[in-house]
């Protein structure tokens, strides 16, 4: 059994990574500030004898005897991280400078959760792990791609400077049950409007392409990263190759739930990346043949399910 912090425990993704834990056998502190996180997501777990649950602000220093840290704590979407811009970057800057500081001081291991956008708009296809990325540094999306860039420069000097035992994640678009309805992301927003017959917000033509990955997948990767051996700190994508515009993956929501919705276009938020799609050779060497098993069609199934039953308990 090991001892395990995980910030943003209460998130999309914090939320499956306690629950895998949990089932392990691990002993999990879940650390978070409710920004984006919610408590229904982690609710089943708060009886558990090994599942302790801190409200927490990462910006804030933080103290407990952990083998390992997952620091996970940041809002990712776009709306939530623009809400308050200079909040998200002291989020990542100062979460990763507090999270850094405690691994070096108790000689824990961690793992930050870094993300596809510190490619920016990439101008390689598809995005290796050496590319540098095309990030513009003062437009609306820079305060989650610089901070996520400054957590990275930080993570490698505590690792070159204090021998910090880190591990560095690129996470490319991920999506599953527990996502929030409101948060304004492609995969939620689209399930959100053919279930309720609304509208399909098409940003721009639909010509623009993601590369979605189910959250399971993602979960598998994540937990293989941390335990591989220490020489091997990444940064490593995890995504799943297979990309699709934004077009595709409308008509696929609409054909899986039944909708009478309609797609309609709206104007392209500034920066919005053309496209993206992770190159995953250095998880698959490494991670011991990782690669996402779940795809597309699969993966929307389940978290339609989700949401459908979402939709049901609020009426
Ligand atoms: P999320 O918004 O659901 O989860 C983030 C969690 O962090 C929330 O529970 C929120 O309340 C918490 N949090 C935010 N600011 C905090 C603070 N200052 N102190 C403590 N807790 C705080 O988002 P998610 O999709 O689960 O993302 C989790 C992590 O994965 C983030 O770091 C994100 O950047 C990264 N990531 C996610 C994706 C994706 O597609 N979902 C892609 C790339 C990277
Ligand atoms: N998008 C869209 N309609 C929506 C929400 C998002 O067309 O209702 C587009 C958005 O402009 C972007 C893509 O879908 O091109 C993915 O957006 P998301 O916010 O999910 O992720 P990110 O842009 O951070 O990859």
């Amino acid at each position: 059994m090991k001892r395990i912090l995980v910030t943003g425990g209460a998130g999309f993704i914090g939320s499956h990574l306690c629950d895998r834990l949990i089932k392990e056998g691990n002993d999990v502190i879940c650390l978070d500030n409710y920004f984006t996180g919610n408590k229904r997501n982690i609710e089943h777990l708060i009886s558990h004898p090994y599942f302790e649950l801190v409200r927490h602000d990462v910006i804030q220093p933080y103290f407990a005897e952990v083998d390992q840290i997952y620091n996970l704590a940041c809002p990712a979407s776009p709306v939530h991280y623009q809400y308050n811009p200079i909040k998200t970057t002291k989020t990542s800057v100062m979460g990763a400078i507090n999270m850094l500081g405690l691994a070096k001081r108790i000689k824990a291991r961690v793992l930050q959760a870094s993300t596809s956008e510190i490619y920016g708009d990439p101008e390689i296809h598809p995005q290796t792990e050496d590319y540098w990325g095309n990030v513009n540094p003062i437009g609306i999306r820079s305060c989650y791609d610089e901070g996520k860039r400054c957590a990275e420069t930080l993570f490698m000097d505590y690792h070159k400077q204090n021998q910090v035992d880190i591990k560095i994640m690129r996470i490319f678009n991920t999506y599953g049950p527990n996502m929030h309805p409101n948060d304004g992301r492609v995969v939620s927003n689209f399930i959100m409007q053919a279930l309720k017959d609304k509208d399909i917000t098409i940003y721009g033509d639909g010509s623009q392409s993601r590369s979605f990955q189910y959250v399971d997948d993602l979960i598998e990767g994540a937990i293989r990263m941390m335990n591989s051996p220490s020489d091997f700190i990444g940064p490593v994508n995890i995504g799943n190759p297979n990309e699709f515009t934004i077009l595709e993956l409308a008509q696929k929501v609409i054909e899986l739930t039944e909708s009478k919705s309609k797609i309609i276009h709206k104007e392209l938020p500034m920066d919005d990346p053309m496209q993206r799609q992770p190159d995953i050779s250095l998880a698959k060497e490494k991670l011991n043949n990782w690669e996402p098993k779940i795809q597309l069609e699969e993966g929307l199934i389940k978290t339609i399910q989700y949401f459908s039953d979402l939709i049901k308990q609020q009426a």
